[in-house]
């Protein structure tokens, strides 16, 4: 952990085809493997936990995880520093950077956004 290469773009299965402009104007300071960020609802408050496997950029805003059937708008705390290990034992969702086929069975709007630079959601594997 921590020491895993950036992954060359070029190198996923030959995608590197896809054309359009994509400049990786990224700061150059993303957080990396094991970064825990919370996202908080705008409706029941509750805090949607998500920790990065990759480094990338993820969103500001994303819909409400924590509770079952809550329809409200969670906003990012950007990585707050030194989270307490409750935080970190509630962790339940991931940021990760789809490969192979995962990468290659996106919709070409994913494809795009993936080669961009940003990361997609998934419940943490246990
Ligand atoms: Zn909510």
């Amino acid at each position: 952990m921590g020491n895993r290469r950036k992954l060359k773009l070029a190198s996923l299965n030959g995608m590197s085809a896809l054309s359009g402009p994509q400049p990786l104007d990224q700061p150059t300071e993303l957080p990396g493997p094991g970064a825990i960020n919370a996202y908080v609802c705008n409706r029941c408050y509750n805090l949607t936990i998500v920790q990065n496997v990759d480094r990338g950029t993820t969103p500001m805003y994303m819909t409400c995880l924590a509770k079952e059937g809550c329809e409200g708008t969670a906003r990012s705390m950007r990585y707050p520093p030194n989270p307490p290990q409750k935080v970190i034992d509630a962790v339940k969702w991931e940021w990760y950077r789809p490969t192979g086929l995962e990468f290659e069975n996106l919709s070409p709007e994913m494809r795009q956004r993936v080669l961009n630079g940003e990361l997609v959601l998934r419940e943490k594997l246990r």
